[in-house]
């Protein structure tokens, strides 16, 4: 599995920290069939990493924050205009992913908001407390917005995702083992609804991760990474990424 990271930024580092960096907003690919979160502007880093869209078979969203969400319309208008598609695209998300994209795709008056002008079909998929779809499963966590963890498994190596919910009792068991954990990270301390840097290294510890992706990381860390890094580290023995906006990792 190859996970190419487009864009490693959030919307709010929040708590004080600065928002005015140069990475682009959460946004990541796997393998060529896979798209994990679409923040805004997403699709100038895919199309900046030469991504042919119709490759991909499916969009997966964590929740509807627009950091992880709003930069779809552009990737779905792209698979139009671009790349006239014409095979179904799954959009996998939270409840109410359906009406909005449907909603973003007619308020921005784009031609791709009408099916027979689009020419291909969406199927979304609005997710439970839990799922199992082909290679993935998903639980739901504890987030403002109802955000939802992910678990990939091909070849026998496991890739999991926790998009910006809390590690309660569930997304903990359903990251457990993973080759890799993605996680976002947006406090530097302990909240109640973001993860801190000793929260992914407590939880990474606890599931048995072998490695380590920290995205969403504050902006005040650009040109310091390892700094950031070492905050994980403090609480976990395995190895910890840092991903930069192209940054590409094989598992
Ligand atoms: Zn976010
Ligand atoms: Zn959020």
């Amino acid at each position: 599995m190859k996970v190419t990271f487009f864009g490693t930024a959030g919307l709010v580092p929040g708590m004080g920290l600065q928002i005015s960096g140069s990475r682009g907003m959460l946004s990541m690919g796997i393998d060529d069939d896979t798209l994990l979160e679409l923040g805004d502007g997403a699709l100038r880093n895919i199309n900046a990493n030469g991504v042919d869209l119709n490759k991909v078979k499916r969009i997966l969203v964590s929740h509807l924050h627009s950091d992880h969400f709003i930069g779809i319309v552009h990737v779905l208008f792209s698979m139009m205009n671009v790349f006239n598609r014409t095979r179904p695209l799954e959009v996998i998300g939270p409840r109410g992913i359906a009406a909005a994209t449907q909603g973003l795709m007619a308020l921005c008056e784009l031609p791709v908001a009408n099916r027979e002008k689009r020419g291909y079909d969406i199927e979304y998929r609005e997710l439970g407390e839990a799922e199992a779809l082909d290679d993935l499963r998903t639980v739901k966590g504890d987030h403002p917005s109802e955000a939802h963890a992910f678990r990939i498994e091909r070849n026998g190596q496991v890739l999991a995702y926790n998009g910006e919910s809390i590690f309660t009792k569930e997304v903990t068991e359903l990251v457990r083992g993973a080759d890799l954990l993605i996680c976002t990270v947006v406090v530097l301390e302990p909240h109640s609804f973001h993860i801190a840097p000793q929260d992914l290294g407590k939880a990474a510890t606890e599931a048995g991760v072998k490695r380590v992706a920290a995205v969403h990381w504050p902006t005040e860390f650009e040109g310091r990474r390892d700094e950031f890094a070492q905050m994980i580290r403090d609480h976990y023995d395995g190895e910890v990424i840092v991903p930069d906006d192209f940054t590409k990792i094989e598992l």
